[in-house]
């Protein structure tokens, strides 16, 4: 059975193959003893700035356990076996709607049962999408079904692709390694803050979808879910792009966070939907030599990866928090609007995040104390309003307004510099966001500051406006994962208001086609 060995450290720069002699001293046997060492975390511990290490878990198998002189407890792992699943045979019509994380895992793990579905995708295939995007960024021609929310692969495709996520589950490893299959670089196994990247993540993708045609399941492109045929307060058809009604027993709902249109739809059909808070605000870039320089040091080694951070702040008076999010180091900032006439800033990177600036979503919680009406749909309302206002600032030319941080916070001053494209328009932003909004993200840039020395420069430049975090809303379900109020229709994802980001919108889809998997199997 292999060893555990956990907090081993090299500095920047050496080879990993320097792991072998610390495993083997920290087992007290001889380095030709080692048969197999297999890295199973690797971190970057740079609290101390001037002396940075590479943090190491490793996988360590002996040929002669025997002969083990550990220095220290140790502790062993059993080797994983595949897991198994139960082949199913039913005669089920299953739907799944979106081929983003969720939907895709959703359809993923039905597979592994010998399951198919009927799977629908507003947007266009990733390469038909990729160049929709690539125009409505040089030119401003947006195209409302494929774009940067919409199209195969999802929300998260032109994105830095991490997956990180706090939802501790037993799923996890099964996603890094499906992700791991379909070509994602092999060392989201082991990092301990992996990403995949815009890039190879298109990739992906692709390798998913055809995996689903081989095992036997239907794909659609540009096929909105545009109806649901309700039967006994069950889900009985589906009406794909307003003419075509198809039977269907299980409707998985994956739709993510900005398919406002099926969000009136289940709103008018009465599905029952709860407002949720969720969080808006701007976006910020600064150079990343400026961010490595802070989170690093000076004179930090040119090997280490490009500098992460993550704040938080929190008001104890108003109870109203600001937070970096989404943080894509090396990456530029984009154009992510889904309907005409607005303006909504978002940030991806590639996989070898070595662009010039360093992104981040810099954002405050709002709730349904500041949307207008009771109305499930009343967050989806405040996110549009901010979107528009923000076209209209940005010049209706789809530029994106934008501000020096300095100026922002009061002090005057500063450069604007953006990655966004088509290109951004002065302005002032705080005139933009709802007066509390603003008000908590300058205490939040102020907090960050005395964090990270340097945050508040003259290089820094805000761009807005950044509503699409989360759902605005929660298609709220039972125990079972079904509808409150409509049999057979599963809702999942970050749209469903389950999950937040691709890891946890994956694990979702997961849960849900457990849970179709194990009705089947007692029926
Ligand atoms: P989505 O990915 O939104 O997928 C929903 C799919 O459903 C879409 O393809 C849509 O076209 C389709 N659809 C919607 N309505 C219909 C309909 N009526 N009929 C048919 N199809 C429909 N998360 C991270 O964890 N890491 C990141 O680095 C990261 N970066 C991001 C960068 C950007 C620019 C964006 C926009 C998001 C980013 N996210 C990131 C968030 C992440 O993308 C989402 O959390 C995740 O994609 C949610 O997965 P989902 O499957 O629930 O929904």
């Amino acid at each position: 059975m292999p060893f555990l060995l956990r907090n081993l450290t090299l500095n920047p720069g050496v080879e990993e193959s320097a792991l072998r002699p610390l495993a083997a001293a920290k087992l007290g046997v001889r380095e030709s003893e080692i048969t197999a060492l297999a890295l199973v975390r690797k971190g970057v511990d740079a609290r101390k700035k001037g002396a940075i290490k590479l943090v190491y878990t490793v996988r360590v198998t002996l040929g002669d356990e025997s002969r083990v002189r550990p220095c220290g407890d140790l502790t062993r792992v059993e080797a994983e076996e595949p897991r198994r699943f139960p082949k199913l045979a039913s005669p089920e019509r299953i739907v799944i709607v979106g081929m983003g994380p969720a939907g895709l895992f959703v359809a993923l793990r039905l597979a592994e049962y010998g399951l198919t579905a009927r799977v629908l995708e507003r947007g266009r295939d990733v390469d038909r999408r990729a160049s929709d995007v690539a125009r409505f960024w040089r030119l401003g021609e947006l195209c409302e079904q494929s774009n940067v929310q919409f199209g195969e692969g999802g929300a998260g495709t032109f994105s830095d692709g991490k997956l990180t996520t706090r939802v501790k589950d037993p799923n996890c490893g099964w996603v890094l390694e499906r992700l791991v299959d379909f070509g994602a670089p092999a060392e989201i196994l082991y990092a301990a803050k992996p990403h995949i990247g815009t890039d190879r993540l298109r990739a992906v993708v692709r390798g998913i979808r055809e995996r689903l045609i081989e095992a036997g399941f239907r794909i659609g492109f540009e096929s909105r879910l545009t109806g649901i045929g309700i039967a006994k307060g069950g889900v009985k058809s589906v009406v794909v792009n307003d003419t075509d009604e198809e039977p269907c027993d299980s409707l998985v709902l994956a739709p993510g966070h900005s398919a406002r249109d099926t969000y009136a739809l289940l709103n008018e059909l009465g599905v029952t939907l709860e407002q949720k808070p969720f969080a808006v605000g701007l976006r910020v870039e600064h150079p990343q030599a400026l961010i490595n320089e802070i989170q690093y040091g000076r004179n930090a080694h040119p090997s280490l990866p490009p500098a992460e951070y993550a704040q938080t702040y929190n008001n104890e008076v108003t109870g109203r928090s600001a937070y970096s999010f989404c943080m894509c180091p090396g990456g530029v900032v984009v154009a992510a609007a889904s309907e005409a006439g607005q303006v909504v800033v978002n940030g991806m990177s590639g996989y070898r995040r070595n662009g010039p600036y360093a992104n981040s979503a810099l954002v405050a919680t709002v709730g349904p104390a500041d949307f207008t009406g009771n109305s499930p749909l009343a967050g989806v309302e405040f996110q549009r309003e901010l979107e528009r206002r923000a076209f209209v600032a940005g010049g209706k030319g789809y530029r994106a307004p934008a501000q020096s941080l300095l100026d922002f916070i009061g002090r005057g001053g500063g450069r604007i510099l953006s990655s966004y494209r088509p290109g951004v328009t002065e302005y002032d932003l705080a005139s933009l966001l709802p007066a509390p909004v603003a008000a908590t993200l300058r205490e939040g840039i102020e907090h960050f500051d005395r964090k990270m020395r340097g945050f508040i420069s003259a290089e820094a430049t805000l761009t807005a406006v950044e509503t699409r975090t989360s759902a605005p809303l929660r298609i709220v379900r039972g125990a079972d994962l079904q509808s409150l109020s409509h049999r057979g229709l599963y809702p999942t994802g970050e749209g469903a208001g389950y999950a937040g980001g691709i890891m946890s919108a994956a694990l979702d889809g997961i849960r849900v086609a457990d849970a179709i998997a194990a009705r089947i199997a007692a029926s």
